[in-house]
């Protein structure tokens, strides 16, 4: 990149000013994400890092320059709301790091844990684990997210009730922060910019690299998927399962609420048979609703007594309870799958589709007003998409995180996973708000997850006084000139 085309380039070290990149394509490409939500607040120019000190240098340039300019770190780009975005500033290019030397995944079979480069795919984490034999306790639905944005938000999937989300499996840190150092912290080490950076939105520094804990794993895995009718039966066997030790239950438990009729169009899963008494079933009945289970298991003699036992305790639809035993790793990897089947038997071309997504995490002792408000919301609208619906413990939430979370002992994720063309994205977003204003009318103390706020007053109510208090001190320390991840909208409009 060529200096003196903009006032900051001045301050920037030529090293860096080398790795800059300003080119049209560049920066278009990188103000536009998984959400194509919005797309008109392009960086001033990307950089392409070869090596976690060039990032430290490009904040340490940042820091001193007569007009300090924002950098956002952007992992895979999978956030809705543009939150990996640097209006007029620097984005970060994580994924450059991804080819480099020994390609920062390294696993210690000895003592348990995983290196990785904050900007390595979980699937590439997975893969290398798995070659030991090993795997992390707690996983998110979908691999193709890397490990520093998912860690700056916290990580959930069906095995959090139990093991906790990812945040919760990480040992170590190397974190660069907001005025340029590169830190390493842990529970005993730094522990305020650890515990600080855990679902930190990206606000103190960049993760460079995350050591998280492993644990031997059995190969296969017994994935189930009961169907019901009644929404009462499936979160009571949703909490029974949650409420279940650690060996005598589910090692997985997720849920799918089935919109209008929505049928089923899984070949990975089902046959055409099945898939047809599922849509008979979905056809009859106004709403339907999917309890998806999992048991990692070495034995298929054991693996049979314990599912039969649990099975005979829940309350599905009886003859509507579906298994396929399949590998660690086609298990985990089973929503990208999912995700390129729907793509790829879209009428549209998936450039045009918008995600105007919405996630919650609901106390469970209002979710049944929740859904009953949220399905009169919905029913008129038609909404394409996913809507997922399960419980975790909170117990496997660490208070310490700047992660937010709902106070009851055991909360719901929600997540609203809606796929939309460019004409009616905006009736989606308009019903997301209807949600939201709902939860606020009937004094429902949802709180968002990947949230979406554009004024610190919101943010404010968001984290609650007390933890606004602890990240504000903290932001004050490891980024007073609050240059990080503008596109949160936390310190920055
Ligand atoms: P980005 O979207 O690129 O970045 C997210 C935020 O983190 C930005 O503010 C960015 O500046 C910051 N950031 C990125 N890298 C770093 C870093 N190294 N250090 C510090 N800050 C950084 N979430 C779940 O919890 N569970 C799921 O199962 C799940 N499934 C998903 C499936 C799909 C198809 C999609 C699109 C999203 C899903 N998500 C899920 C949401 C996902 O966790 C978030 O989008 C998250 O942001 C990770 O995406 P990313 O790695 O592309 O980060």
């Amino acid at each position: 990149m060529a200096a003196g085309t903009s006032s900051w380039l001045d301050d920037i070290a030529p090293e860096i000013l080398s790795k800059l990149h300003s080119d049209g394509d560049t920066v278009a490409r990188f103000a536009a994400d998984y959400g194509s939500i919005t797309n008109d607040a392009p960086p001033a120019a990307v950089l392409r890092p070869s090596s976690p000190e060039d990032i430290a240098a490009l904040i340490r340039c940042a820091n001193g320059a007569k007009s300090p300019f924002s950098i956002a770190a952007r992992g895979n780009g999978h956030s809705a709301h543009g939150q990996a975005f640097a209006p007029g500033g620097v984005v970060i290019d994580m994924a450059e790091l991804r080819g480099g030397s020994g390609q920062r995944i390294r696993v210690s079979a000895e003592e348990s844990y995983v290196d990785a480069g904050g900007e390595q795919l979980w699937i590439d984490v997975l893969e290398e684990t798995l070659r030991h034999g090993l795997s992390m306790r707690s996983w998110v639905d979908y691999l193709y997210l890397t490990v520093g944005g998912t860690l700056s938000n916290a990580g959930v999937g069906g095995m959090v009730f139990r093991h906790g989300p990812l945040v919760s499996s990480v040992l170590e840190l190397d974190v660069i922060t907001g005025k340029g150092e590169m830190i390493t912290c842990s529970p005993e080490l730094n522990s305020d910019l650890f515990y600080g950076v855990l679902g930190g939105l990206g606000q103190l520094g960049v993760i460079s690299r995350a050591r998280i804990s492993l644990c031997p794993t059995p190969a296969k895995v017994r994935w189930l998927r009961l169907f019901y009718t009644d929404f009462d039966n499936l979160i009571r066997d949703q909490e029974f399962l949650i409420s279940l030790r650690d060996t005598t239950g589910f090692d997985f438990v997720e849920g799918q609420v089935l919109l209008n009729h929505q049928q089923v169009d899984d070949p990975n899963f089902f046959s055409i048979e099945e898939a047809e008494k599922i849509n008979q079933l979905t056809a009859e009945f106004n709403a339907v609703y999917l309890l998806e289970g999992a048991v990692l298991f070495d034995s298929t003699s054991v693996v049979d007594q314990k599912v039969e036992g649990l099975l005979k305790q829940l309350n599905f639809v009886p003859s509507f309870a579906f298994s396929k035993d399949v590998g660690h790793l086609e298990f985990l990897n089973r929503v990208y799958v999912e995700e390129e089947h729907r793509k790829s038997s879209m009428a549209v071309d998936p450039s045009q589709i918008r995600h105007p997504w919405l996630n919650l995490f609901v106390p469970k002792s209002r979710i049944r007003d929740f859904q009953t408000g949220t399905e009169g919301i919905l029913q008129n609208i038609n909404p394409t998409g996913v809507v997922l619906l399960y419980p975790m413990n909170r117990n496997r939430w660490n208070e310490n995180m700047t992660v937010v979370f709902p106070e009851e002992e055991v909360f719901y994720t929600v997540e609203f996973l809606w796929t939309s063309t460019e004409e009616d994205w905006k009736k989606l977003d308009a019903c997301n708000n209807e949600i939201l204003e709902f939860c606020h009318r009937q004094g429902i103390q949802a709180k968002q997850y990947l949230a979406n706020y554009t004024s610190q007053t919101d943010w404010m109510e968001h984290f609650g006084e007390v933890k606004w208090e602890k990240f504000l001190q903290l932001k004050q320390t490891y980024d007073p000139k609050a240059l990080l991840s503008p596109g949160q909208h936390i310190f920055t409009k």
